[in-house]
C-alpha cells in the first residue's frame, strides 16, 4: 500500500496501534483531535513530514535532541558501533566509557547502572531506595512524570495528564497505597506528611526543575528544604534528571541549584537520541545492586553499545563546544518575543523558562505547581498549537510540555518562529 499524506499514514496506524500512536504524548487528542503529523525525518532543527513539509522543531523528541537531528559526530559514532555490533550481551567499551564520563562529570554520582529507558531507571532507583532503607513508602509530587511504572502513575504529569490518565487504571491499590503524592513547591505539606509517616518513607522523588507539567522551577530554597526534611527522617532523596541532566549545562540541575541528591536518575540526552536511562549515586547505596548486593535489576539491552556510543558522542560535543550560552540566548530571545507579542494582543500568558526550555501557559498569572499548571487554558492552547503547525512550527501537542531550543537552532529559526507567533496571537484574540 502506498501512502503520501499524514492522514493516509495515520489511518493505517489507527488500525494497528491503540489510538494510532506508540506513546500517548504523540497523539493530537488534547489539541483538537486531528490526525497527528507523521514525520518522515529530522534534519538539524527541522522535522520533515511524509508529504515533504518542513517544521521548525521545538519538540526535540521530548528532550533528548539537544544537538538537533543527525549531528554528524553522533551519526558517525552510531555507524562505527553498528559495524562492530548492535547488542553483544557482555560488557563493552562504549558503556564503560559512558559510565566513566557520567561519574566523572556529575557530583555525587560515584557509580551508575545503565538501563534502556528512563522508566526502568526510575523503577530501579525506587527499588534500590526501598532495599537500602528497608522502608516501603515513596513520596513524589503532583504533576511530575517519572515514566510509566506502576508506582509513579499516581497524579502523574506529561502525557498521563494530557490524556486524562494522571491516575492510570490498572495499578493495584497495593502499589498506590505505598505512594504519597504531594504538591510541588510546598515544604509545609512535605514536613507535615514526613512528621506523620517519615520513618516509613524510603525516598522522596522529584524532578529538580519540573519539565512535565510544563516547566516549573523550584522556588528559592525549596530543594534545600526538601533535602533537609528527607534526611531528617532517614529517607533518600532521588532527583529524576531524565530531562534536566546536560540540558542546562554540562552536568545536572542539582549541581546548578546546589542541592545534591542521594540518587540520580538520568535518560534522554545521555542516549544521544537512542533509548537510554541510568540511575546511580553514592557507592554505599549502589553496592546494594546485584551482583554486589541483593537488589535485582537487569536488561538485555541495558547499557546498549549503540545507545552508549551515541550518548558518549553527544556528551563529547556538548563538552567541547559548550553550546549552552548560545541556546540560552536564543531561548531568551524567543521567550521575550512571545511575551511582548502576547502583551501587544492582550493575551494573558505566563512563561516559565529554564535555560533552553520553556513553557507558555495561557491564563494563570503564576505557575508553581500542578494546580496552577492545570488552570492553563486547554482550548486556547489547542488553537495556538494548530495555528503554529500551519505556520511550520512543531510544538509538543500538550500544554504540559516544554519547547526545547537545540544547539542547531539559529537566529533565523527564532525570527521565523516569532513571525508565526505574531500571526497566531493575532488570530487568537
Ligand atoms: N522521568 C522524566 C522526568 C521524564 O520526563 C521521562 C519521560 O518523559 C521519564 C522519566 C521516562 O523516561 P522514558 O520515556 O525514557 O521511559
Amino acid at each position: 500500500m502506498t501512502s503520501n499524506t499524514s492522514a493516509e499514514w495515520f489511518a493505517r496506524a489507527l488500525h494497528v496501534t491503540s489510538g494510532g500512536v506508540n506513546s500517548p504524548a504523540r497523539s493530537f487528542r488534547a489539541v483538537g483531535g486531528d490526525p497527528p503529523v507523521v514525520m518522515a525525518r529530522g534534519e538539524g532543527p527541522y522535522l520533515i513530514d511524509v508529504a515533504g513539509q518542513r517544521y521548525i522543531d521545538y519538540l526535540a523528541a521530548f528532550g533528548p535532541l539537544v544537538l538537533g537531528h543527525g549531528h554528524p559526530r553522533v551519526v558517525e559514532a552510531i555507524r562505527t558501533q553498528a559495524l562492530q555490533g548492535t547488542v553483544i550481551g557482555t560488557p563493552t567499551p562504549s558503556e564503560i566509557e559512558l559510565a566513566e564520563e557520567l561519574t566523572a562529570s556529575i557530583t555525587g554520582l560515584d557509580m551508575v547502572r545503565l538501563t534502556s529507558t528512563g522508566t526502568e531507571a526510575v523503577m530501579s532507583a525506587i527499588r534500590l531506595a526501598r532495599a537500602y532503607t528497608g522502608r516501603p513508602l515513596v513520596v513524589k509530587f503532583e504533576g511530575t512524570y517519572h515514566g510509566h511504572s506502576d508506582a509513579v502513575l499516581v497524579k502523574a504529569g506529561s502525557g498521563a495528564s494530557t490524556v486524562g490518565t494522571a491516575d492510570s487504571l490498572g495499578i493495584p491499590t497495593g502499589v498506590t497505597g505505598d505512594v504519597i503524592s504531594l504538591p510541588y513547591n510546598d515544604l509545609d505539606r512535605l514536613s507535615e506528611v514526613m512528621r506523620r509517616v517519615g520513618d516509613q518513607v524510603a525516598c522522596v522523588l522529584t524532578e529538580p526543575i519540573v519539565g512535565n507539567m510544563g516547566i516549573v522551577p523550584p522556588e528559592p530554597g525549596y530543594l534545600a528544604g526538601v533535602k533537609e526534611i528527607t534526611h531528617a527522617h532517614g529517607a533518600l532523596l532521588i532527583f529524576d534528571e531524565v530531562i534536566t541532566a546536560f540540558r542546562f549545562h554540562y552536568g545536572t540541575a542539582a549541581e546548578l541549584l546546589g542541592v545534591i541528591p542521594d540518587l540520580y536518575v538520568l535518560g534522554k540526552i545521555i542516549g544521544g537520541g537512542l533509548p537510554a536511562g541510568a540511575y546511580g549515586g553514592r557507592r554505599a547505596i549502589m553496592e546494594y545492586v546485584a551482583p554486589l548486593g541483593g537488589m535485582f535489576q537487569a536488561g538485555t539491552f541495558a547499557g546498549n553499545p549503540l545507545s552508549s556510543a551515541a550518548g558518549l558522542a553527544t556528551l563529547r560535543v556538548l563538552k567541547e563546544e559548550s553550546p549552552y550560552a548560545r541556546m540560552d540566548r536564543l531561548a531568551d530571545r524567543l521567550a521575550t518575543g512571545i511575551l511582548a507579542t502576547a502583551d501587544q494582543f492582550r493575551i494573558p500568558v505566563t512563561l516559565n523558562r529554564a535555560g533552553s526550555g520553556f513553557t507558555v501557559f495561557f491564563g494563570p498569572r503564576r505557575v508553581t505547581d500542578y494546580e496552577t499548571a492545570q488552570q492553563a487554558d486547554a482550548t486556547r492552547f489547542a488553537r495556538f498549537h494548530r495555528l503554529m503547525l500551519e505556520r511550520g512550527v512543531y510544538l509538543a501537542p500538550s500544554r504540559f510540555e516544554a519547547w526545547f531550543v537545540s544547539a542547531q537552532h539559529t537566529d533565523a529559526e527564532i525570527d521565523r518562529t516569532l513571525t508565526a507567533v505574531h500571526d497566531a496571537f493575532s488570530m487568537l484574540q
